[in-house]
């Protein structure tokens, strides 16, 4: 059913991109800097079982987008949250007031997915889903256009930056929506 719109006293963020490009490490410092809460959504679907069963050609989780979904409402609802993703456009629209997509050269995501031990199938997939900007468009698709902010992660410097923009973007949404 269609869930009514409730006020929120503090702001969800969704931190999208394709494996590799930093979300689950800028998520954490931006969890850090801002007092939002983290949700780790991939092992959110590992630890309740959000999911078909597993892609044995990707090795990766087939979701329940309807489980999943009626899993977070009720931590999402009230705000507050820092929601991290590989994939977009399963989310209600309503639920974010901020959608960054991560985005990572070719150069430095390649060696990225080597180092996560995925073989040659799943890293060429990744690979040419950040080539093919396919987070960015699906975000684009999904939310509305003055919402969604591209980020580039590649270095160590620039996700310090990204979690200063983080926090700098929450301090305001705070105090346009206090009182
Ligand atoms: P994701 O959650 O998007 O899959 P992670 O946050 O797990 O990505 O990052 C994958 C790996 O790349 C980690 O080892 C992390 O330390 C490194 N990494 C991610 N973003 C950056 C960055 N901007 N600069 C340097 N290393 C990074
Ligand atoms: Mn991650």
């Amino acid at each position: 059913g269609v869930a009514p719109h409730y006020p929120r006293y503090r702001p969800n963020i969704l931190i999208t991109g394709t494996p590799g490009t930093g979300k689950t490490t800028t998520s954490e410092m931006a969890a850090e800097a801002t007092g939002l809460t983290h949700i780790n959504v991939g092992d959110l679907v590992k630890a309740k079982s959000l999911h078909e069963g597993l892609d044995t050609e990707f090795n990766s989780y087939i979701l329940d987008d309807d489980k999943l979904i009626d899993e977070m409402e009720e931590v999402v609802r009230p705000g507050g949250n820092i929601v991290d993703f590989h994939s977009c456009d399963i989310f209600p629209e309503r639920w974010f007031d901020l959608v960054i997509v991560l985005r990572t050269d070719n150069g430095v995501l390649y060696p990225r997915l080597e180092g996560r031990g995925y073989n040659s199938k799943k890293i060429n997939e990744n690979m040419e889903c950040e080539i093919m900007q396919v987070v960015l468009e699906e975000a684009r698709d999904s939310y509305a256009e003055e919402i969604v902010v591209e980020l580039q992660s590649n270095s160590l410097e620039e996700m310090e930056e990204n979690v200063s923009r983080i926090k700098a973007w929450v301090e305001q949404w705070l105090k346009d929506n206090s009182n």
